[in-house]
């Protein structure tokens, strides 16, 4: 068993007997880099609290505090001057967000000062954080599970309020409960089969064939569900990618600019001179839409335009959709689509037309009729974007849903050990695969909420974190 599983159990262990698990006590910068009315450095560790009273001088020590309280004082260097007056909140173990006994010093939100609290608290003999130490610690002292753990980092990072309302629904705890549930299904079954077979002699059975197969489908059913959402979430944490792609002149530029009401792309009258991969952002309806002008897929002589194929072309294949963008005014360019097919698949490319305003009298067949110039249609494109992206999805509070790979992937070997012990429940094989099936199924479970994780994933996760978080 993983180390971490020793760790984590042992931590909890320790810290029911009132001691801490890290000797270390650890600091960050918890606010952004950069002036603001107040910026905020973090303590957490065992001696947090009485290395604050080292540093802090307020009308008590921080040490005969209760937890909880904030108190005002000032903070000074080791020459005996004054660094800022600063507000301390305290927090006692187990009852913080790290669970050990943690301390936040706010000061006057300049740099300068949070540097200087930073140095006279490494003198103390506090370490730097590493970027996520702090959710980590929480994490290890049984604070948090590790898909909330991963949450925290994504109610951070979210940037619209679809993708914010996923990751607080994941913090508080909606996947983390249905994978426990599952579980305890799992284990449930698992234990009647142990039990009918301690008692094979006397040939009882706790649990058939039959009904095994039923309780097993079950979870698999529900399992699916759960793998369903995973596009649906993917979409909402990490928004849909949209290439666009037409000949010079359709208004490929003019269509991002009227979406994004900010010139950034340049509008002009001369052909080729999108040349490289603009992209933007934007948010509708609460989804992020990732919209690149790409500077065209067609072979060409220019150097500085082969790379701009290129790099148009790598746009395209990951791209979740595809606009090719044609005038209407114009003849559908068919030689660009073959080449788009190239690229990508039929599914992902969307035909619209553009250039509505100057239509004469012909007929232009497209899913989506638009104007650049004009606005026209362009709301009802984004209707049709948002239908691909997300389909009769709906998003509500209690929604859980899969939003990052890991989870997915574990998800997936969940199933297919389930299928296994189908299989061999099916076949009537002996209670002992499915048993050995049914345990590795809830081990991949696991994993989601962290039971079972060796360090290289933990490192991996908190890596991408901030520090200070
Ligand atoms: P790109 O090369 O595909 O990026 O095309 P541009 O966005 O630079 O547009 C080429 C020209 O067509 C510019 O002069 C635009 O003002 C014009 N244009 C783009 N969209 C429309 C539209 O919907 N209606 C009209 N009348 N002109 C447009």
């Amino acid at each position: 068993v993983p180390d971490v599983f020793f760790i984590k159990y042992f931590s909890i262990f320790l810290q029911v007997m009132n001691l801490n698990f890290s000797e270390d006590t650890i600091t960050a910068v918890a606010t952004p880099m950069g002036t603001g009315a107040i910026a905020i450095v973090r303590i957490s560790g065992v001696d947090s609290i009485a290395i604050a009273d080292e540093i802090f001088v307020g009308k008590k020590k921080l040490s005969e505090c209760e937890t909880h309280t904030i108190h005002y004082g000032k903070i000074y260097d080791s020459t005996g001057d004054i660094i800022d007056d600063v507000l301390v909140s305290i927090f006692i173990s187990p009852n913080s967000f790290t669970g050990e006994n943690c301390v936040e010093i706010s000061s006057h939100g300049n740099p300068l000062i949070t540097k200087k609290i930073i140095e006279v608290l490494l003198e103390k003999g506090v370490r730097n954080a590493t970027p996520g130490e702090f959710t980590k610690r929480a994490f290890l002292n049984g604070k948090i599970d590790l898909a909330q753990a991963e949450a925290v980092a994504e109610v951070i990072n979210s940037r619209t309020e679809v993708s914010l309302k996923g990751a607080r629904n994941q913090l508080d705890g909606m996947l983390s409960k249905k994978v426990a549930d599952f579980r305890t299904d799992l284990i449930n079954t698992s234990s009647l089969i142990e039990l009918e077979l301690d008692f094979a002699e006397e040939e009882i059975e706790f649990v058939g064939y039959e009904k095994l197969q039923e309780l097993i489908l079950g979870v698999i059913t529900e399992i699916d569900e759960l793998l369903k959402s995973y596009n649906f979430g993917r979409v909402i944490r990490d928004g849909v990618n949209v290439a666009l792609v037409g000949k010079p002149n359709v208004g490929k530029s003019s269509l991002l600019n009227y979406i994004l009401k900010e010139s950034r792309s340049i509008v002009s009258a001369i052909p080729g001179t999108t040349r490289d991969i603009i992209r933007e952002e934007v948010s509708i309806d609460g989804i992020l839409f990732k919209l690149f002008d790409t500077a065209g897929i067609r072979e060409s002589e220019d150097l500085i335009e082969i790379e701009g194929v290129l790099r148009s072309r790598e746009a395209i294949r990951d791209a979740d959709f595809v606009i090719l963008l044609s005038d209407v005014n114009d003849l559908f360019s068919e030689e660009l689509y073959e080449e788009l097919l190239e690229v990508t698949i039929r599914e992902k490319i969307i035909l619209v037309g553009n250039k509505i305003d100057l239509k004469k009298e012909r007929d232009f067949s497209a899913d989506c009729l638009i104007s650049a110039k004009t606005g026209e249609g362009i709301e009802k494109l984004f209707e049709l974007l948002k239908s691909k992206a997300i389909g009769n999805n709906v998003y509500t509070e209690r929604s859980a849903i899969v939003t990052n790979s890991r989870h997915y992937q574990s998800l997936e070997r969940t199933k297919s050990h389930l299928l296994t012990a189908l299989e061999s429940a099916r076949s009537k094989m002996s209670g002992e695969f499915i048993a050995f099936d049914l345990r590795n199924a809830e081990n991949s479970l696991s994993e989601i909420i962290g039971e079972v994780s060796s360090d290289d994933i933990l490192n991996n996760i908190f890596a991408s974190f901030c520090i200070g978080k």
